[in-house]
């Protein structure tokens, strides 16, 4: 059964049409075990690289005391591949891309604790590479990769992509203070009449949860907190959510929702890709005005 969400209880803008205009559409990547090659969008999967390119290190681990016996100059941790996506892949992934760029790779220092300027809350370290698959002609045959992790989370299971568009509204802090009144007003009455099934704003009808492309943040832990580029100071997008938490009942995709029916169980407690970078999401910002600014991460 291929892995998509159901429908929403209800159309939330049947009830307020004004948010219509904060609609943004998000790419579930909804990540499933399987044998991803270089040529196919991936969490935990080779990465499409050029022989002729060097592999990126993380320099702050690189002072780490000590010297590998296996490597010459003992001074550096290849970055883990994460994860990668083709924008013929993912709808939402196109409007990021720098010209002529066709492919996102995201890679990670398996490590907390570092003091890059990409680095504003408690994480690994990422780095987001774009390139044009086009461009890489002959393939680095022996992908590298850290010999060691800090946390089992941090390394992914091979995962193969199931991705689907859907519509996410902004958290409520987004939102004029008189909507949001008018929402939970709406939210209780509703609650009265058909009690504890009734669905809610936050967790049913705006934001998708799981791993995905685009669409709105969600600040349930710490409320809204604006990211703003640190090169320019424009409030900046959310580009990727790494989510290992799942979300609520109503969005259990219906393959995950056919195992728990036949009795099975998620490999991991973080769902396939068995990665957890924070609580419950670890979340990209990017630029609007100028893709070539650092991204940020930020938790929640
Ligand atoms: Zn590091
Ligand atoms: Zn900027």
């Amino acid at each position: 059964m291929k892995p998509t969400t159901p429908y929403r209880p209800l159309d939330i803008t049947i009830p307020f049409p004004e948010l219509k205009a904060y609609a943004r559409t998000a790419t579930l990547l909804h990540p499933r075990p399987g044998t991803p090659t270089a040529a196919d969008s991936s969490v935990g999967g080779p990465l499409l690289w050029p022989a002729d390119e060097t592999w990126p290190v993380c320099a702050e681990h690189g002072r780490v005391p000590g010297v590998r016996p296996d490597r010459h100059d003992g001074s550096a941790l290849p970055l883990l591949a994460l994860a990668q996506f083709y924008v013929r892949d993912v709808p939402d992934l196109g409007p990021f891309a720098p010209p002529g760029a066709d492919l996102l790779q995201v890679l990670w220092c398996p490590f907390t604790g570092h003091d890059d300027a990409s680095f504003n809350d408690y994480g690994p370290s990422t780095r987001l590479h774009w390139r044009r698959a086009a461009d890489v002609t002959e393939q680095l045959s022996v992908q590298p990769g850290p010999a060691v992790v800090e946390r089992e989370e941090y390394l992914p299971n091979p995962c193969v992509l199931f991705p689907e568009q859907v519509v996410d509204h902004p958290f409520a802090d987004y939102l004029p203070a008189e909507l949001v009144e008018r929402i939970e007003a709406w939210e209780d009455a509703l609650q009265e009449r058909i009690g504890e099934a009734a669905p809610c704003y936050q967790y049913d009808l705006s934001l998708a949860p799981g791993w995905k492309i685009g669409g709105w943040d969600s600040w349930h832990r710490t409320d809204l907190m604006r990211v703003r580029c640190g090169a320019c100071g424009a409030e900046m997008r959310l580009l990727l959510t790494i989510d290992s938490d799942g979300g609520a009942r109503s969005w259990v995709p219906y393959d995950e929702a056919q195992d728990a029916w036949n009795g099975g169980r998620p490999p991991s407690p973080h769902g396939p890709t068995g990665i957890s970078a924070a609580r419950d999401e670890y979340r990209a910002f990017v630029c609007p005005a100028d893709p070539s600014h650092p991204h940020r991460m930020s938790t929640q």
